[in-house]
């Protein structure tokens, strides 16, 4: 049936303020309304920037996954959003952090992370003084914290960075750390974007999760790749992505998976291999390398990826699932050698230590649909990269320092 006028509705009666947003419109009001109703409301009240995207969604009455793609119908874009990053005082999460607060800053951006062993969060000392960022310590399994941060900071989307993250210590160490975070967290996240109704929520997963690709084997990881993870941290994690495909399809929360490659770049925890050896080169320590150094990875600077994660959160579709890479396969040895060369040490410094188990060979990602359908492409070559890397470590003396006296221990595992 056709919609006649008057619209929008009359106001609540029983308000007294001047705001023509969400204030104005009691539930009581919203609910005689009809959905196309409340739609066209929301979506006209958007449109002249008198609500932003949380309080559009309410007018609606709408999922909010329904109501994304009433304005993607309409071309109109997310202008502003309460982003929960959580994981963001981690390696990618703080460079993905800043880029948020820096680029956008009319958006607020909420940091909730635990401050595990990687947690850091001198990577946000340069920004933790900005008006639109805003940092909690708190785990994401919690979900009685998740939810009150939710509704006290009017949170619209979840980018999710959380995770144990290293592969020896979900060896050595343990796995029910990982299962908790990677698994558990992820879960109640996704029940809390389907409770408070979310605009988007982006996991932020790995290409651990599709197992290994043998040496010059032709064949790379695309979307569609089954799940084969070899090690507890790939299983976690293949645990958490699973339950948001099943949060899709079954409840239609709005979220999209992510797989990238191996990172590196600027706050990077020096367990992981590129800081690892940085840090051997500055002491002039032998660079222990596993098994015959022929464990291939693909290598992708950091900013690329954050970079995706902004045009996921902004253009991604819910549902959808993005691999994300650079193309730029190299082997542990060759890392080594690189580094190695960059500081004018010799190749013998290299010493060969006994393999981990689970050590998956090779990993290469097909990442044609972000390119295709967001637009996607990595900016920064590896060549250029690696020696701007090596000097923000070489740059940032104290950042290490500080952490080998909080981590006694980095890697004693690699003998
Ligand atoms: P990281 O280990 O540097 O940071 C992880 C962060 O999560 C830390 O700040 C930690 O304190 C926090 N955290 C851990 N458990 C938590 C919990 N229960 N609640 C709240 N916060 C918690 O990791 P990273 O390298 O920045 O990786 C970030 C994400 O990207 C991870 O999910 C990882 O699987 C994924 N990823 C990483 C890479 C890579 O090369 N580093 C590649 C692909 C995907």
């Amino acid at each position: 049936m056709e919609f006649t006028p008057p619209f929008p509705p009359q106001l609540d009666p029983n308000y007294s303020g001047n705001n023509t947003g969400i204030e104005a419109y009691s539930e009581e009001i919203l609910n005689q309304m009809t959905t196309s109703e409340r739609t066209r409301l929301a979506v006209k009240l958007y449109k002249k920037r008198e609500i932003e995207i949380h309080d559009a969604i309410k007018i609606s009455g709408l999922s909010a996954e329904i109501f994304a793609s009433v304005l993607r119908g309409m071309n109109l874009e997310v202008r502003q959003m309460n982003v929960l990053v959580c994981g963001g005082a981690g390696f990618i999460g703080s460079n993905f952090v800043r880029h948020m607060v820096t680029k956008y800053p009319h958006y607020k951006i909420v940091n909730v992370d635990k401050l595990t062993y990687a947690g850091n969060i001198d990577n946000l000392i340069d920004i933790e003084n900005r008006p639109n960022y805003i940092f909690y310590q708190g785990d994401i399994v919690d979900q009685k914290f998740i939810d009150e941060i939710i509704v006290k900071e009017k949170i619209d989307s979840i980018v999710n960075f959380a995770a144990e993250t290293h592969v020896d210590r979900s060896i050595h160490i343990g796995s029910r750390e990982f299962v908790m975070t990677n698994t558990v967290g992820v879960q109640t996240l996704l029940d809390a974007t389907r409770r408070h109704n979310l605009f988007k929520f982006v996991n932020i997963s790995t290409d651990e999760v599709y197992g290994s690709l043998e040496l010059g084997e032709q064949r790379m990881f695309t979307e569609e790749t089954a799940f084969e993870p070899n090690v507890p941290y790939a299983a976690a994690k293949a645990g958490g992505d699973m339950l948001c495909r099943a949060y899709y399809n079954t409840f239609g929360v709005p979220v999209i998976v992510s797989h990238c490659s191996n990172n590196y770049g600027p706050y990077q925890f020096p367990e992981k291999l590129i800081p690892y050896l940085i840090t051997k080169a500055l002491n002039r320590e032998q660079f222990p390398i596993y098994g015959d150094g022929r464990y291939v990875r693909d290598w992708l600077f950091v900013l690329d990826h954050v970079k995706a994660i902004d045009l996921m959160l902004h253009k991604g579709i819910p549902g959808e699932v993005y691999n994300i890479g650079g193309n730029n396969e190299k082997s542990n040895l060759e890392i080594a050698k690189l580094i190695l060369q960059y500081f004018g040490l010799p190749e013998s410094m290299i010493k060969f230590v006994p393999d981990r188990p689970g050590h998956d060979r090779r990993y290469a990602i097909d990442a044609t649909k972000i390119m295709n359908e967001l637009g996607w492409y990595p900016e920064h070559r590896f060549e250029e990269a690696i020696p701007k890397t090596i000097e923000w470590y070489l740059h940032n003396p104290e950042w290490i320092a500080k952490i080998k006296q909080r981590n006694a221990d980095i890697n004693e595992h690699i003998k």
